[in-house]
Order: C-alpha cells, then structure tokens, then sequence
C-alpha cells in the first residue's frame, strides 16, 4: 500500500482485509472501523504505518492492539446502540473509540496516567462525547458506572478479577485473555444470574500483561531528584510514639483489607509487639476485624483465645507456651493486649467476638492432647480410635525431629496415613457440628501436617518450609471460611513469612513461597496489606543457639548497603511508609538490596551471612513501618511471680 494514499482509504482497504476477509461481516463492527482515524492513535513517527496489520509502540512499554484482534473481541462481546460498556487497558484509546462509534457510552481505564491522558485528548479531539478515558486500575473495574452490558479487557491475566465478573450485567459479557505469558484464550465469559457466570475459550492470543495499581507520570512526580533517604523521609507518615493516640490511626488505611498481615524483623523486639497490639485493637475495635491469627501454634493459642472470649480453662490446665522460644507469645506485652481484647469481647455478642489462634504446626504432642481430651468428652470411643492413631507417633512426641530420620532410615511404618484419616474425621466432624470440634479438627490438620513437615525437615530444602507456610495460609483460610464470610483477619508472624517471597532469596533462588504470597495469590492483591517492621539498632531478645537461653543482646547497626541504612539515613525515628505500586517511593526501592532477618537466634558476629538476604522490598511489603532504635522485648518470666494456678492461667507460669 502506498504510503501517500490518503487515510480514509487506507482504512478502507485495512477494514476489507484485515477485518472483513477474515470472517467479521457485522456492518457496525465493520462501519466503526472505517469512521475511526487509526493514525491519530500511534505516535507522529509512526503515522505511515498506521494501518498496517499488527501493533505497533504507543510509549510506556505498551501498544496499540492489531485491528483484527480489536474488531474480533468486539464481535465476541456481541455490543450494541444502547449498550454501556467498559474497557480496560485503554492504552492509545483506539479500541474505546472505535467501540464508541457502535454503542451508547463507553468507558475506558488505563493505569499509564501519561497514555490515559493523551488517548483522552485524542478522542476529545475527535468529538467523541460518549467515550471517557479515565485513568486509573482496571483490575477494580469501575463501580461508580457499573454495570456493564459488556467489559473487554485488553491485558492478559491468569486469573479474572473478580469486580469486572461483579459489575457485569445480568447477560453482560466480559471478554479477556487468560493465561500466561507465551499464549492466552481469548474467554468470553457471560453472567447469566445473580451468581452465575458462563464461560467459554474461543481461541488463542497473546497480549501484555494486566498489571495491579497505577504509574503517574514521571513529570508529575516530585522526589525523582532526591536521594533515597530523602525520599523516605518525604513520602512516610511519621509515627507519634506506640502509646500515643493517633499512632495506630495511621493504619486505617488498611481498614478496608480483608487481611492484614503485620511482620516483625526478630522474634524479640519490644516495638513491634507493642505497635502490633495497638493497631489491632483499633483494628478489631473500630473496623471489624474479628480473627487475629499469630505465628504461633493451634492448642497454645487456643488458651488465649478462651481467655479472651471469657470461656472456662480446661481443668488443670497446662500452661501454654512452654517451648522455645518461650518469649515470643510469654512477654510483658500479650498480658495487657489480651485483657483489652477480653474487655472488648465482654460487650459483644458470641458470634462478634474477636478470636486468637494459632496458625504454626510445631506443638504436635499439644494438639494431640488437645484431641484426646476433646473425643474423651464428646465421643468415647471415636477417642480410643484417635490413641490407637497416634500412638504410632508417641515414640516421638517428645522430640518430633528425630521422627524424620526414624520413618526413613529404620523403615517404620510412617503415621501418615493413620494421622491423615484422623484429621479427615475430625474436620468431616467440625462441619457438622462447628464449635469446639472446630478447634479439634484444627489440632488434626496441625498434627498431619507436623508429620509431614518432621519427615520433610530430614531431606532438608525448601519442602519442609514451603509444607509450614502452605499450613499457616490453610489454617487462615480454614478461619476466615468459619467465621464467614464477611469475615476479616490481622495476621503478625515474621516479615520472612508475610513479606512475598518472590520478592526476596526465598522465592527467587529457592522455589521457597509464604503466606503472605500464598494469601496474594488467594484473596487477591488489593484484598490483603502485607506490612514490614523494621529497625536500625538497639537490643534484641534472642539465643545465640536453638533452645539456648534468651539474652538481651546489642543489635549492630544496619548496613550501609542494607535498605535498613536507607531508612536510618531518613532521619525519622519512627514512619509508616506505604508502597503502593506506582508511588515513586514504590518505584526506586525497587532494585534488590540487603535486608536484616532476625529470627529467635541471632548471631552478630556472622551478620551477613546469617541474617542478611537480598530483597526488593516494595514488592515484598505494601507498606513497610520503622522504629529506628528498638529495644528487647521482656519475657514474662523476669516479671511475674511464680503463681500457678487458674487465676492468673493463661499468664499463670
Ligand atoms: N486497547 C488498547 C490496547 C492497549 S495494550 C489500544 O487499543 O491501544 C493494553 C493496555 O492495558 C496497556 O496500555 C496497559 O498499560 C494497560 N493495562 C495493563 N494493566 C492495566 C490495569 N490494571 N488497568 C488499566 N490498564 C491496564
């Protein structure tokens, strides 16, 4: 084709071949093509080769989709003159206005502010008055002008968002590419009741990805000159001190998530606990958080949890938390969290009371306990089966580990089968009857999954931890299907598991993942808040060696090339610094750099290599909050008398 021929017919010999001779006769379809001006829609540079038949570069990484696959997705979406339809991925805005020529009113979001603005002068330019371009992310749909007789996506995804099904009409149709990278289907999905959707793959595509949040542009964006620190300091919220009012209120932003996960960076440092008890209350309190689900185990945290619902101790009740390391869920901080949360629970209703648990798998002989003395109760001889079960783990109850090695070397019979059945009775038993054979059903699953992990944990590798997080995230998800559907949940456990391990050496070199990834992957980006804690210096409760005694030990100050160094250079003492895809914060803390994982040992004298790993951290968190210097967390112990006994349980040592 001549490049000197004049547009129109250009276009018109564009729509005949490309379009019509491949099969697409719908006159509107066809007539839409031949109104729109595809080269105002590629860059001036480009504007020859506007007509030829394949994408061409609009700026931002991104393009402008072919005109055959354009006209194919709107033959499936079968649009019409009174139809409102919504795109998403408006890109150069070519595909919304050629929509706008056969329907009422189009809508069409992009996240690239530098594209939505140019295609929204563009189709204004037109005249096109029934086409608005609006940016933002699509992956949200847009609520404000749902629903939609029909939603075409032009970004492929693995899993469909789920606004865009929700703001269908009944008998809208959504039309999106799903898949992964090498190749997509082309699904059409149809909603045809309240709660029904209808799909179908018509055939094979490929496109750029659909990509959560939005990227403003980088003349709009101040703070690209500044350092890092710099940076930091001018994009976080600073933090008034833990017991000051307003300190938890900055976290209400993340009120709306149905699942909040706060982390900590050492299992002994007395900020963390102390910050993470106030923001959950308020959490709780005021914005109808009702789990809160600790890196702890299920039958010791059940005995918090009847504390705080005010139900009655077990007779002689063993003291919970009795294994190393003792001072993570026994410290001067949980006493007075768990009293508030009582009182709050004191006002409420049953089913409104906020609950503890436990979501790690360690205390397998606890949970065993804990079944028995359930099944001794409520069912006899369902009890005696469950000790004939477990006793092919009694041998090892008392040091799980060494079970590993045993079920392979020696050729015992392995429990796993015999556990694994036992688990399945009691969960087939909790759906019926709910209550305490809930919390039964959870020690199973614990006790099935510890003999799973102890076996793992012999070979060594990322099995054993990969078995640990998967049961967490279940065990979550076990609680947020039992307390409903409305239900929401703070998580605290370690920044190792909550921070997305694809974001760090974890995932990237050792296929290991985490709940805080495993609960992206399930709620969804934009229904869970993953939030870092960090520090610089100070002290920390700790052991040098696993089960050695708990010392306060001075921590050695970050790195220079650590991201704990950047945040220490802001000069703010304490911040909350959110890292929403798109801020420029977000963007530049995006190059991997070191970050400091304390756990229950610490070991300054090997720092690098025992608790620095590479990370990117605004990828690992949504937001990541700093105390600058922190100080040991106090184990109850050094405290509290020795007062066994029923009064003080759970406190009670
Ligand atoms: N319909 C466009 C095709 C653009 S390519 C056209 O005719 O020119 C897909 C576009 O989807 C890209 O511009 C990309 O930035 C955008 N995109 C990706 N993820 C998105 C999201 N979550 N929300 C909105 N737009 C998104």
């Amino acid at each position: 084709m001549s490049e000197t021929e004049n547009p129109a017919a250009r276009r018109a010999s564009m729509v005949e071949r490309q379009i019509a001779a491949r099969g697409i006769d719908d006159p509107q379809i066809l007539g839409a093509f031949t109104k729109v001006p595809r080269e105002r829609f590629v860059p001036d540079r480009l504007s020859d080769s506007a007509y030829e038949d394949g994408p061409l570069p609009i700026g931002e990484g991104q393009t402008i989709s072919q005109p055959y696959i354009v006209a194919r997705m709107i033959d499936i979406a079968d649009i019409g003159p009174g139809d409102r339809v919504l795109e998403v991925g408006a890109g150069s805005g070519y595909a919304a206005a050629v929509i706008s020529r056969i329907v009422a009113q189009v809508f069409a979001v992009e996240r690239h502010e530098v594209l939505a603005r140019e295609a929204k002068r563009r189709v204004a330019e037109l005249g096109y008055t029934n086409c608005t371009v609006l940016a933002g992310d699509g992956m949200k749909g847009l609520c404000d002008h749902a629903p939609f007789d029909a939603i075409l996506v032009a970004a492929r995804c693995e899993e469909v968002p789920r606004p865009l099904k929700e703001q269908l009409a009944i008998g809208g149709r959504l039309v999106v590419p799903v898949g992964g990278e090498d190749m997509q289907q082309l699904r059409c999905i149809r909603r045809v009741g309240q709660d029904r959707w209808e799909s179908e793959d018509i055939t094979s595509v490929r496109f750029v990805p659909l990509v959560r949040g939005t990227v403003t542009s980088n003349e709009e964006k101040p703070g690209r000159d500044l350092s890092l620190p710099e940076l930091i300091a001018e994009s976080c919220t600073p933090l008034p001190e833990i017991d000051g009012p307003d300190f938890a209120a900055a976290f209400d932003r993340f009120a709306d998530k149905r699942v909040v996960m706060l982390g900590e960076s050492s299992h002994g440092t007395a900020e963390f606990y102390a910050a993470r008890a106030v923001i959950t209350r308020r959490l709780v309190e005021r914005h109808g958080f009702s789990i809160i689900a600790v890196e702890a185990d299920w039958p010791d945290a059940a005995a918090y949890n009847r504390y705080i619902r005010g139900e009655a101790a077990p007779e002689d009740p063993a003291p919970p938390f009795q294994r190393f390391p003792t001072w993570m869920w026994r410290n001067t901080v949980m006493p007075g969290f768990l009293k508030e949360l009582r009182a709050i629970n004191a006002g409420r209703n049953e089913d409104e009371r906020v609950g503890f648990y436990g979501l790690d798998l360690y205390n397998m002989s606890g949970s065993i306990a804990a079944i028995l003395s359930y099944l001794d109760a409520h069912d006899p001889e369902a009890a005696a089966v469950a000790r004939e079960r477990y006793g092919c783990l009694t041998p090892w109850q008392s040091d799980p580990a060494m079970y590993g090695r045993s079920a392979i070397t020696t050729g015992f019979a392995q429990c796993e089968e015999a556990v694994v059945q036992q688990c399945r009775d009691l969960l087939e038993r909790a759906v019926e009857e709910g209550g305490q054979s809930f919390s039964a059903a959870m020690n199973a699953r614990l006790v099935a999954s510890a003999e799973q992990y102890y076996r793992a944990m012999y070979y060594g590798g990322s099995e054993s931890w990969n078995l640990r997080d998967s049961h967490m995230a279940d065990t979550l998800e076990h609680l947020l299907e039992y307390r409903g559907s409305e239900a929401k949940a703070v998580v605290w456990a370690h920044n190792s598991h909550i921070g997305d391990a694809r974001a760090t050496e974890m995932g990237m070199t050792r296929g290991e993942h985490n709940i805080g990834q495993l609960a992206r992957e399930r709620w969804g980006d934009d229904a869970v808040a993953l939030i870092g804690f960090g520090t610089h210096a100070g002290t920390v409760s700790a052991a040098h060696d696993w089960d050695g005694d708990r010392k306060t030990m001075r921590i050695n100050p970050s790195r220079e090339d650590s991201y704990e160094r950047l945040c220490h250079d802001s000069d703010v003492p304490r911040f909350l610094l959110d890292l929403s895809r798109g801020t420029t914060v977000a963007e530049r803390l995006s190059d991997p750099r070191l970050e400091r994982f304390i756990g229950v040992i610490y070991r300054p004298e090997t720092e690098r290599w025992s608790h620095y790993t590479e990370a990117v951290l605004s990828r690992q968190f949504d937001a990541f909050c700093w105390f600058d210097e922190t100080r040991a967390l106090a184990p109850l112990e050094d405290h509290e008398p020795d007062r066994r006994g029923s009064d003080t349980y759970p406190f009670g040592i």
